[in-house]
């Protein structure tokens, strides 16, 4: 099944800017970016960013505010923060050479178990599991494990079996295998039983269980969110405000202020914007403020001319903002 399967992996694997030329910086960068996002939405950010940022050193070296602004639109901003600083430690801890023992790449900020193994597997070619949604509903399935993918329990028996199986030569091409085949085969609606390299062993195949495993999840609703927030203009620049650490969304990113936060009263509508992050149901009332001219602007404000807000204001909401205001 292991041979049929990489054999199935070679001849129909996707090309994809990350697998043309392999390096432990390009591997690491395409995981960061890949978790939570589509491959689509990935591969241009990816390309610009390593025209940008061609290793660890010119990444270490760059701005953090420049590094957000190449990750514009690809959210989960915390990622290309931990990016940096990941950057800097591996200059100033191992010279500027990417680590290659599991210790040391989980030690480094933003590396957990799933992104050290793709990069100590594809990149050094080492025997290490990487367990994603795609491999856990591909487990499930050939091994035909009642489980729901979300449940840690359920996930901590995929990684060991995972670990268990990983084999010595080419695991980078295995895991990639592994996940390739669950995002373009054994897909979680309607899997593709009849291309799949794998079915002659695949117990769900075997007992018709293919559309039931694994179990469902249970259902959560998003949390609903509203925010009034204010444009305010002012000799061609716009009043931004940077939202800190305790922020529970879109923290230590620029943004419009919302009200209370700088000493504005709103006005008039200009738009109101539907946006989902992270299990958040966001509804954000955009209205025109004036300034309170005696009172004092708090530090995290800043003025930016109005032509160039869209550079820092990075997050997708704001970008849905100024469209439908006109700005
Ligand atoms: Fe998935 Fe079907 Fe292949 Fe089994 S046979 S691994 S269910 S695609």
């Amino acid at each position: 099944m292991r041979a049929a399967l990489l054999r199935w992996y070679r001849r129909e694997r996707r090309d994809m800017p990350w697998r043309r030329e392999v390096s432990p910086y390009r591997t690491w960068v395409s995981e960061i970016m890949l978790q939570q996002t589509t491959v689509a939405a990935v591969t241009p950010k990816y390309e610009a960013f390593l025209a940008r940022f061609p290793d660890v050193r010119a990444l270490a070296s760059a701005p953090e505010d420049e590094v957000l602004r190449l990750w514009a639109g690809l959210g989960y901003y915390t990622r290309a923060r931990n990016l940096r600083r990941a950057a800097l430690a591996i200059v100033a801890e191992h010279g500027g050479r990417f680590p290659s023992d599991y210790e040391s790449v989980m030690a480094l900020p933003g590396i957990g178990r799933y992104t050290a193994g793709a990069i100590l597997s594809i990149a050094f070619g080492r025997p290490r599991a990487v367990v994603d949604g795609n491999v856990i509903r591909v487990f499930a399935r050939l091994f035909g494990l009642r489980g729901r993918a979300k449940d840690p329990a359920f996930a901590a028996r995929i990684w060991e079996r995972a670990e268990k199986l990983v084999p010595k030569s080419s695991p980078g091409d295995w895991n990639q295998a592994l996940m390739e085949l669950g995002a373009t085969v054994c897909t979680p609606e309607s899997p593709s039983c009849g291309a799949c390299p794998v079915s002659g062993g695949c117990v769900a195949f075997a007992k018709g269980l293919q559309d039931e495993l694994p179990l469902p999840e249970k259902r959560r609703e998003p949390t609903p969110v509203r925010w009034t927030c204010l444009w305010i203009e002012r000799r061609g620049e716009v009043l931004l405000w940077r939202r800190s650490e305790r922020e529970r969304l879109l923290k230590n990113l620029w943004g419009l202020p919302e009200v209370g936060k700088v000493p504005a009263a709103p006005g008039r509508r200009l738009a109101r914007v539907a946006h989902t992050i992270t299990h958040h149901a966001l509804t954000v009332d955009l209205r025109e403020g004036a300034l309170d001219g005696g009172a004092a602007l708090p530090p995290e404000a800043g003025w930016i001319p109005a032509a160039r807000a869209r550079e820092r204001l990075v997050s997708s909401l704001w970008l849905k903002c100024l469209t439908a205001a006109g700005r």
